[in-house]
């Protein structure tokens, strides 16, 4: 029986419990592939998993063009922290599922991740994705850990053998936006928001949106991206309820922009709530937000995942997006809005919070919860 099986009771004591279980089941170092490892979000998959405590990065994998390169010649190594010498000399492989590897992190681009990921479940891989073709299928989780653990109970509906399952993590920017509507979601109930985003040019890959294009530019446009603020919320928000998700009953209006900064997402919102509350008691649900995973103590979790300021001109991209190292959510500029009942700006570290950190912050869940052990 998997220690997991009550999950859906949220008692935080059951829930403490459950985790001094899954403490038995975790007794050596968790070997992991990284598919996409070349790219943007691959990079900073590797530069945090290089010093993790529970995982070895033992197995690269990208498209065939980097395919039977050492890493060190296949990528254009683009973090500021050096490349750990044992991954610079790993061979970069074809994204095909025998790796040898306990786990994989999914980096893929989108156009392929769908059907390979796929193929790494069927073999018996757990494959936690940052991608996007599986998030909205209806039996794999979407999860921020501080939001919505719960639902990782769905992995139990999935078809795959042995350990095989899909986790996804939602889009970078929508990452940011439930972090931050999550306390106002459990204190006032939330019926409509409107959000207008400023993403990062690390949100496109590398080497990205053409420098001509976006040098001294906005673009107010990105391909899919008002699509999946418009549906990954209702998921993520929603209840699991019989094995399946409810979906959060909520209205949500978006524009997604692109701005010549290097990374963090920043996002202007208005939200109309279902009990609108003073202002006072809006900055004490963000302060004060503190969701069960943080009892956990897992290594990648921020101490506070809601960073809250007064400072008129906060938070902004080149001061704020490394709080935490990148894996915290900031907000500022609250004031009543005339049109819905609040407005405020999130902040957020997209290739970090909004990728790698938040997926690894996903698979410590994963294995501490005991939906996989070896
Ligand atoms: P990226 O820089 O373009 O990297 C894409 C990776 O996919 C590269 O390693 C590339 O390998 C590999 N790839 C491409 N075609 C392949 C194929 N046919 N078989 C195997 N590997 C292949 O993209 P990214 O920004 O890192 O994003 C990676 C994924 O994360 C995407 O699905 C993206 O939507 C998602 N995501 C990105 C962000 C962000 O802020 N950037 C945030 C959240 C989620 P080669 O180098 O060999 O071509």
């Amino acid at each position: 029986m998997s220690i997991s099986d009550d999950i859906q009771d949220q008692d935080p004591a059951s829930f403490i419990r459950d985790v001094a279980a899954s403490e038995m089941h975790f007794r050596k170092r968790v070997s992991v592939g990284i598919l996409g490892a070349t790219g943007s979000v691959g990079q900073r998959l590797i530069a945090l998993l290089s010093k993790h405590p529970w995982f070895t990065v033992s197995a690269l994998a990208a498209s065939e063009s980097s395919a039977g390169r050492l890493y060190k010649d296949a990528v254009q190594w683009r973090i500021n922290t050096p490349l750990h010498p044992d991954i610079a000399n790993l061979p970069v492989q074809q994204a095909i599922p025998n790796l040898g590897c306990d786990l994989v992190f999914s980096a893929l681009d989108a156009t392929v991740a769908g059907d390979i990921e796929a193929d790494f479940a069927k073999k018996g891989y757990p494959v936690i994705s940052c991608a996007r073709p599986h998030r909205m299928d209806p039996n794999v989780p979407l999860v921020v850990p501080e939001v919505n653990f719960d639902h990782l109970e769905l992995v139990k509906t999935q078809q795959y053998s042995e350990k095989g399952m899909i986790i996804a993590k939602p889009n970078c920017a929508v990452v940011g936006l439930v972090l931050a509507l999550r306390p106002l979601q459990l204190e006032f109930g939330i019926e409509a928001i409107h959000v207008v985003t400023m993403q990062a040019l690390s949100g496109a890959g590398f080497p990205g949106v053409p420098s001509l294009a976006v040098f001294d530019n906005i673009i107010p446009y990105i391909p899919t991206e008002a699509e999946r603020f418009e549906i990954e919320p209702y998921k993520i928000l929603g209840t699991l309820k019989d094995g399946s998700i409810q979906a959060y009953p909520l209205t949500i209006s978006s524009t997604c922009s692109r701005v010549p900064i290097s990374d963090g997402h920043l996002q202007v919102v208005s939200v109309k709530l279902k009990r609108k509350p003073s202002r006072e008691h809006m900055i004490r649900a963000f302060k004060e937000f503190v969701p069960y995973v943080q009892e956990l103590n897992l290594p990648s979790r921020c101490k506070t995942p809601i960073h809250y300021f007064d400072e008129e001109g906060y938070p902004q991209p080149a001061l704020h997006r490394d709080l935490e190292s990148g894996m915290a959510v900031s907000v500022g500029r609250l004031r009543e809005c005339p049109i819905l009942d609040y407005k405020f700006v999130t902040l957020s570290h997209n290739t970090i919070r909004g990728a790698s950190g938040g997926a690894i912050l996903l698979a410590e869940l994963l294995i501490k919860k005991g939906y996989v052990f070896w």
